[in-house]
């Protein structure tokens, strides 16, 4: 099993969150220590740290291991829904019902796992 635990910024200022990316047995799983993510749900710090946001960080120097966590996500079954998700948000579609049910797609396999490819 390999793990990268990556603090994200608290936007309230208040200690940062812990995000861990675990690649175990070919599946990616991501964590949130979170209000949100404790509960298991998607939280805006999974989906920016998956997504390579480098404003996201709490600090600048874990950039690196950022980006080894984000290869993970590329080369993994996340990848194509991910972009998809923030494509969505960009154009400003967040009221359609394609847009829920593509947050909650992204935030199961966020949580009970997904594929990796080897
Ligand atoms: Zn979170």
């Amino acid at each position: 099993m390999s793990q990268l635990s990556i603090l994200a910024k608290n936007e309230s200022g208040d200690d940062p969150f812990k995000v861990d990316f675990t690649a175990d047995a070919g599946r990616l799983k991501i964590t949130c220590t979170c209000p949100e993510g404790r509960k298991g749900l998607l939280c805006e710090h999974k989906i920016r740290l998956a997504a390579n946001d480098l404003i996201a960080l709490e600090h600048p120097g874990s950039r690196g291991r950022l980006l080894e966590a984000h290869v993970w996500v590329i080369q993994s079954e996340l990848a194509n829904p991910l972009l998809k998700l923030i494509e969505m948000r960009g154009e400003g579609k967040t009221d359609s019902p394609a847009f829920s049910e593509l947050q909650e797609k992204v935030g199961m396999m966020m949580k009970d796992g997904c594929r990796m490819e080897k």
